[in-house]
Order: structure tokens, then C-alpha cells, then sequence
């Protein structure tokens, strides 16, 4: 994808708009510090739609792989991404904040009239990163035992994107 897509993210959702596209890992510069190498692409989904309550949401799938290293072997692995998650477009009004505390199940953003596709893709797959990638259970070369007691102390890289993915959330 050449350049940066922006969307009327309440407009999309009235219209029920669909697009679809493809990420290139090489343009997500937040995420390239976690992978083994950067190369390949994430495919979205992005549908909008108009639900429960008259409420504007976006619809955000993703299926790709991303390069990581197994922090048990250290060897390189590809970590299968396949999410579908529900964004529900919050207007100001205290209203509408009050139905954030009520409904944690859903996901709320603000509705942006510039949002930034990408940007957004990149988010949610910096937000499926695993703490410590490990390869799936009975595909590492080493045995689960050997890395007892270390786990999510792990700092380095990791301890950093942790904190990273804290802040994106606050927002
Ligand atoms: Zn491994």
C-alpha cells in the first residue's frame, strides 16, 4: 500500500463500508523492534456498520504472520495472527462514556474523522504481540522446563514494548 489511507471512521460505519488491504511489515516502524526480520504483510478487513443502539462501529479483521524470536530457543518463528474485534465509535458525551464502564466485553474508540488505517492495523498488532513469543506448544527445539522461572521477567526489547502497548491503550 503506497501512501497513508485516512477514513471518516463514523461516515464508513454509516455507509457500511468494506475495505480491504494489505499491510507491509517493512511500513510498520512500532512493531519492527519485536520482529526477526522485517519482511512480509499483515491482510486486513475493515468493515463499518451501524448496531446495537444506533451505535457506528468498525470491524477489524486481521490474518498474517509475524517473524518473531522464540525467547526459549532464541530461534526465529512465525506467529500466526487471525483476530476479528469490534470497535464501537464513541461520540463526547458523558453518555457515551458511561456505556464504556458498562460494556467492557466491547471494545470503544473515539470516532476520528482523519483515522489513519494503518496506523490503526499496526496498533491492534502491536496489541496481539505476545509478552514473551514462544513458539507453539510442541514446536520448540528446546523442552518447556528449561526456561521455568524466567518467563515474563524477561526484559530487554520486550519489557519495552510491554510498556509501549500499556500506553497505546490510554489514548
Ligand atoms: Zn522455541
Amino acid at each position: 500500500m503506497s501512501g497513508r489511507l485516512h477514513l471518516d471512521s463514523v461516515e464508513f460505519a454509516r455507509k457500511g463500508d468494506v475495505l480491504r488491504g494489505e499491510v507491509a511489515l517493512r511500513d510498520c516502524e512500532r512493531l519492527q523492534s519485536a520482529l526477526s526480520e522485517i519482511g512480509g504483510s499483515v491482510q486486513f478487513t475493515l468493515r463499518g456498520r451501524v448496531g446495537a443502539e444506533r451505535k457506528p462501529s468498525l470491524t477489524l479483521l486481521l490474518r498474517g504472520r509475524l517473524p518473531l524470536t522464540c525467547q526459549r530457543c532464541l530461534q526465529a518463528f512465525e506467529f500466526k495472527v487471525e483476530t476479528d474485534r469490534e470497535f464501537v465509535l464513541m461520540g463526547r458525551t458523558d453518555e457515551e462514556v458511561d456505556l464504556v464502564a458498562e460494556d467492557p466485553g466491547t471494545e470503544h474508540i473515539p470516532a476520528d474523522a482523519q483515522l489513519d488505517v494503518m496506523e490503526f492495523v499496526e496498533s491492534e498488532l502491536l496489541l496481539e504481540l505476545p509478552m514473551v513469543p514462544l513458539h507453539p506448544e510442541g514446536q520448540c527445539s528446546l523442552p518447556a522446563w528449561m526456561s521455568e522461572g524466567e518467563g515474563e521477567t524477561k526484559g530487554g526489547a520486550f519489557g519495552v514494548l510491554g510498556a509501549v502497548k500499556r500506553n497505546h491503550r490510554k489514548e
